[in-house]
């Protein structure tokens, strides 16, 4: 026999129970997106390279080792997306949307990133996310945290997961900060990490966020943004704040809080829990105001957020699973051109209904059994229907059969 092909490094099938509680916290997510108001987009799994390469930060770690790049037949450089923002703004630039503002969008899908694959981190993973586009208020920042925070209570884990938030200011802000944290961290250059020497030139907020364990020593006597914020910028965050209160989302005030990815400004934020060890962060995003600009747009302003679904489904119970279809049961060989108008009927007003395909009666009735079928339709002389929970049977007609079925 040839050699059995195993799935490619970092990836994984769903199946069974892995399925349903993917499709679980999906479908829960679309629901309450729905709920604020957000429509559904499907952008491309590949864009250009540059969609990315562009926006995320030539420091960032997505960018400079996780991005599954590769040239096509045509000689473009094409990417696989390892994350959502960047390709819905394009969609917006390039479908003409920002002429018809706000927009707001909530995708579903898969993502790609070549990381070391570990418990909850793999190179095709899954995210549902949300863009706000167009309003620069903080009630879009509230809202849009109201949405995640409201998905994680639905899905029954909000019990687990903090809300951690921080500002990183505005532009004026930023650019006090970034220079207190050059002259701090070029104190103890020799002691940063390399990627941290390379953070320092490049974008110094990053060191912030790094993971390394020196860095971190370093990062925890590091100056905080609050003495550089502008009077406008804190009245931003304050209104934030407020508005979370309002929508009662708990929350708090994290300075080390400043994501991965450059394009962030004002608001950043993390659900985090502590249940996933290392892999704690369940749901992030935060304010980009000069994202889609940047892109090559006009000015829109946005905030968003995106969590992984594979992180969320760990944290999730087993989601309640919809009872097996009726089994038809030709009792004989001669009955089965009957089952099949059963069948047929069945189907035909929306109750799920299935045939096995070979065996007698009684494996027949075995397998609908371990299937977790509520009920057989047995079609022989008679038509029977029979509740496999206690075995009762009872004589019944086609007509009553849809009827009695639909629960
Ligand atoms: P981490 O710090 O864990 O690497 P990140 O900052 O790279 O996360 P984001 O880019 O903010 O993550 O993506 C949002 C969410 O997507 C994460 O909080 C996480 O739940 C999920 N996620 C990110 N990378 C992976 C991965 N490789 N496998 C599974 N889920 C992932
Ligand atoms: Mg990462």
């Amino acid at each position: 026999m040839a050699n059995i092909l195993q799935p490619t490094r970092g990836t994984r099938d769903l199946t069974g129970e892995d399925m349903a509680r993917h499709q679980h916290v999906v479908e829960t997510a679309r629901h309450s997106a729905a709920l604020y108001g957000f429509g559904e987009w499907q952008t491309p799994i590949f864009e250009d390279t540059r969609v990315f390469s562009r926006t995320l930060g030539e420091t960032s770690d997505v960018v400079t080792k996780e991005m599954y790049s590769f040239e096509d037949r045509g000689g473009d450089s094409i990417t696989l997306r390892p994350e959502g923002t960047a390709g819905v703004c394009r969609a917006l630039i390039t479908g003409g949307l920002t002429q018809t503002l706000p927009q707001k969008v909530f995708y579903a899908g898969p993502m790609f990133r070549y990381e070391r694959p570990q418990k909850g981190r793999y190179r095709q993973f899954h995210q549902i996310g949300v863009e706000l586009l167009g309003p620069a208020t903080p009630l879009a920042d509230a809202e849009t945290i109201s949405l995640g925070w409201r998905i994680l209570q639905e899905l029954g884990i909000a019990g687990e997961v903090g809300l951690h938030i921080n500002t990183l200011g505005d532009a004026e802000s930023r650019n006090a900060y970034r220079a207190q944290l050059v002259e701090y961290f070029s104190r103890y250059r020799d002691e940063l990490s390399e990627d941290s020497k390379l953070r320092l030139e490049k974008n110094p907020l990053r060191i912030l966020d790094s993971k390394d364990e020196g860095d971190r020593k370093l990062v925890a006597d590091a100056p905080k943004m609050q003495a550089c914020m502008t009077r406008d910028a804190t009245a931003f965050y304050d209104s934030l704040l407020n508005y979370l209160t309002i929508f009662e989302v708990p929350h708090q005030h994290n300075p080390h809080i400043v994501r991965g990815l450059d394009y962030y400004n004002h608001t950043a934020f993390e659900f985090v829990t502590t249940a996933l060890g290392a892999q704690g962060t369940v749901l992030a995003g935060g304010r980009y105001d000069g994202l889609v600009e940047q892109m090559g747009g006009p000015k829109v302003p946005g905030i968003g957020w995106a969590a992984g679904v594979e992180r969320l489904s760990m944290l999730i119970a087993p989601p309640p699973t919809a009872p097996a279809p009726v089994a038809i049961i030709p009792m004989g060989a001669d009955d089965e051109g009957r089952a099949l108008e059963v069948l047929k009927t069945l189907r035909a007003h929306n109750i799920a209904a299935e045939m096995g395909y070979s065996g007698n009666v009684k494996k027949r009735l075995e397998r609908a059994n371990k299937a977790g079928a509520a009920f057989a339709v047995l079609i022989g002389a008679r038509l029977e229907l029979k509740n496999l929970a206690d075995g009762g049977q009872t004589d019944v007609t086609i007509e009553d059969l849809s009827r009695q079925l639909r629960t």
